[in-house]
């Protein structure tokens, strides 16, 4: 009877696929007429499969079972095509004949890895990580995977977050920037046929945890959520994004899973998002352990009041909303709106008509050398070089003993970074093998130096990445170190790649110093005491304690984790043939000490009559170590000859603010340049500066070229917490252009009702 039935339901539902010139809404609103609660239900939950991860135990049949029965609308996780195809066979032909929609976290990568967010973002090249983004999309298309949970648009203004890693730092004009590109091109544009969906995660707030600790509170009031946190998020809805994740944490002291002024006021009714809702990772059943619902079925009525249309992973609403649909206290009506966005998606992707993954065709689109050229273009992109005394940089080719030394020298799997889960370590270019390749005659030697090992256990251990290795003996430890600084008086010049393991920089992986981890420190004392020169290469995604190195090594340069192709295109920087160019999308602090440091605060007080009674620690200077969007550049860049093309314009009018800019050195190379914006005056304060304008480009030796800013009516609005909403005041404005946010290349303009 049961495979009638289903025979019977699906010769109702065949002349949906060939609907074709239906929208994707309407085609959903046919099929929703015709489900039964159970199958709209089943299409709200999101459910695990393991398997692709190594370490993890193989799925239970039940997984087979539970799609037969129509129980999953989604699945994460797998990404055999293999797998991913006979699920799909078993949803479309047996189950509620409505394919599974497989997502996965592609966050910089599927088989080819790209540079983390962060360094993506250190680029200020939003083309870039567009690209970056839509080869992600393909080679997980060919493998059947059809959604990412990705970009995460947090921003993060605290370096001890690990997730850090994940974002575009600290700054919302940058961070919408990128979150365009990124849904662009995981999507494609508006309009085009979509094959891959885009979520924007974690609404909102996740990167404001309080002490930098991942999973806490966030305590953010509504103007900085407005002017800040929520500014990438609009960016990505008005780029068309399908989804939007829900962040696991309280938002002032409301689960942000539950919490309707977010997901409803905000999301919903202010940013007309139309897309569909997922929970964080059981979130949905953590709203009872939050100490908000009063259990799990008050969990699945309160996310569901919310607006969170799919379940991942906590199997609340599988359990309780068809009770809370017959007790009437979620109408119909409700159940299908939650549902119609998850189907209409589906449809957009095409997922009725062509369910299927290329199989094994897959092995075909993935790391193709053009994806391979665009990851070494994208690494060496994303470098930020923070100091380069006597011109250290580059090293001639004609350098003939080179150690790498360090933790970090070799390492594949850490190169990859954070969040390359589908990535072969066996594929990726180490410091070691950049060098070599691009020296195939020089002598290139490794020595490790120190472990790098994170002090506490975390529950991914042994689950993402290779298992942790046990901690060295004292005599291990001498016998290293000794090897390394003998290597170092063996050589030419030191290679010293430092930094944190790419799992340090991870979920679950705050930290309260900014130290480097373990004896770095130490072994990079000695090596710089061998008398050699040295250059110091930073791998992670949060900025570090480098006080010494700043003024003690010749050369330090900011790597994140470039991915597969770093090892080359570490070359490529370190011998000239290209520029580095990246700048910093978060101020670099001292210390730990100095958190939250970053350089769109508000001014602090100063009494009136007392110029030099300014906020300030009596032990460390108040500036950062590195400002935000600095970076140098192997070439001088001369930014001058900045002009408005008005003094004075009315509310709603823009300006124009252009710059000349000169390559005044000897090698071809990007600069960025930077526009930054002050309000004098108005219903509130305004931040000190904030960057309203960007542009990264190319330059030969000797040439100029002049770069414009239009600053319109959307630079100058911000969300004010006099009047309660949208502003835009009369009144003086600062504007400076440069190469960093401490540009003082100056004018100002008037804005007048
Ligand atoms: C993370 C999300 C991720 C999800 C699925 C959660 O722990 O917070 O960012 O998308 O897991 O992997």
């Amino acid at each position: 009877i049961r495979s009638l039935l289903a025979a019977a339901l699906l010769a109702s539902w065949l002349p949906l696929c060939g609907q074709t010139s239906a929208t994707p809404e309407q085609r959903a609103n046919l099929l929703l007429s015709k489900m039964s609660v159970d199958e709209k239900v089943g299409q709200l939950n999101q459910v695990f499969d393991f398997s692709g991860l190594p370490g993890m135990p193989a799925p239970a049949q039940k997984l087979e079972d539970q799609v037969r029965q129509g129980q999953i609308g989604s699945i994460l996780f797998v990404t055999d095509p293999k797998r991913i195809n006979a699920l799909q066979k078993i949803a479309v032909s047996e189950g509620a004949h409505i394919p599974i929609l497989f997502g996965f976290d592609v966050i910089h990568g599927f088989d080819t890895e790209f540079p983390v967010p962060v360094g993506m973002a250190a680029s200020w090249d939003p083309e870039m990580a567009r690209k970056a983004q839509s080869v992600a999309a393909e080679e997980a298309v060919h493998a059947g995977v059809r959604w990412t949970f990705a970009p995460m648009l947090d921003i993060a203004r605290d370096p001890r977050w690990g997730r850090i890693s994940e974002g575009a730092g600290e700054d919302p004009y940058l961070g919408a920037a990128m979150a365009r590109a990124q849904v662009k091109g995981f999507q494609g544009e508006p309009g085009q046929p979509l094959r891959f969906a885009a979520t924007l995660k974690h609404f909102a707030g996740y990167g404001a945890a309080e002490g930098g600790r991942d999973y806490d509170a966030s305590y953010i009031p509504e103007e900085l959520l407005q002017n800040v946190y929520l500014r990438p998020f609009q960016a990505g809805v008005e780029a068309g994004a399908k989804s939007v994740m829900s962040a696991y944490m309280d938002l002032n002291d409301v689960p942000a899973t539950g919490n309707t002024h977010l997901l409803r006021e905000i999301l919903r009714d202010q940013m007309k998002f139309n897309g569909f809702v997922v929970s964080d990772a059981n979130a949905v059943g953590d709203l009872y352990t939050h100490g908000f619902s009063s259990d799990a079925k008050d969990a699945a009525f309160r996310a569901a009041v919310a607006g969170v249309n799919m379940d991942m992973g906590s199997g609340t609403y599988l359990k309780n909303l068809k009770q809370l649909v017959t007790e009437g206290k979620v109408s119909a009506t409700a159940l299908d709106d939650l549902v119609r966005p998850i189907l209409a998606t589906k449809f957009a992707l095409g997922l009725f008509d062509s369910p299927y993954a290329d199989g094994d065709e897959s092995t075909h689109a993935v790391m193709l050398a053009k994806h391979r050229d665009l990851a070494r273009v994208a690494a060496a992109r994303s470098a930020v070089l923070l100091r380069n005394e006597g011109g250290v940089l580059p090293l001639a080719k004609t350098t003939r003993r080179i150690a790498v030394i360090g933790p970090l020298g070799d390492s594949q799997y850490d190169m990859n970074g954070p969040w390359s889960l589908t990535a072969k370590p066996a594929d990726t270019v180490t410091i070691v093998a950049g060098i070599r390749n691009k020296l195939p005659g020089a002598d290139v030697r490794f020595a490790q130096g120190v472990q790098l090992r994170k002090q506490f256990p975390s529950m991914f251990d042994g689950l993402i990445g290779p298992k942790p290795e046990a901690e060295w003996d004292a005599d291990k430890a001498e016998a290293t170190m000794k090897e390394a600084l003998s290597l170092a008086n063996d050589s030419d010049v030191v290679v010293l790649a430092l930094g944190e393991s790419a799992l340090m920089d991870f979920e679950y992986a705050s930290r309260s110093s900014l130290a480097l981890p373990g004896r770095q420190q130490e072994l990079l004392e000695k090596i710089v005491a061998t008398g050699k020169p040295v250059v110091l290469l930073l791998f992670s995604t949060r900025p570090l304690d480098v006080t010494w190195a700043s003024q003690h090594v010749s050369a330090i340069m900011d790597c994140y984790f470039g991915g597969t192709e770093t090892g080359n295109a570490v070359a490529d920087l370190l011998f000239g043939d290209v520029s580095p160019a990246g700048k910093l999308p978060v101020t670099w602090p001292r210390n730990a000490g100095q958190i939250p440091i970053y350089y769109a605060h508000n001014l602090s007080h100063k009494p009136y009559g007392a110029p030099d009674f300014t906020s300030r620690y009596w032990d460390l200077p108040t500036e950062p170590l590195y400002p935000f969007g600095f970076g140098l550049s192997y070439a001088s860049f001369e930014i001058s000859n900045l002009r408005l093309s008005k003094k004075e314009i009315h509310t709603k009018d823009p300006v124009t603010a252009v710059v000349t800019v000169k390559n005044a050195g000897k090698v071809k190379a990007d600069e960025v340049v930077q526009l930054y914006l002050h309000q004098k005056s108005g219903s509130a304060s305004r931040p000190v500066r904030e960057l309203k304008g960007f542009q990264r480009i190319t330059l030969a030796p000797g040439e100029s070229r002049d770069v414009s800013f239009v600053v319109g009516a959307a630079e100058r609005t911000y969300w004010s917490s006099a009047t309660h909403g949208w502003t835009l005041d009369a009144s003086e404005f600062d504007v400076w252009a440069g190469d960093s946010s401490t540009a003082s290349l100056h004018d100002t303009f008037s804005v007048v009702q």
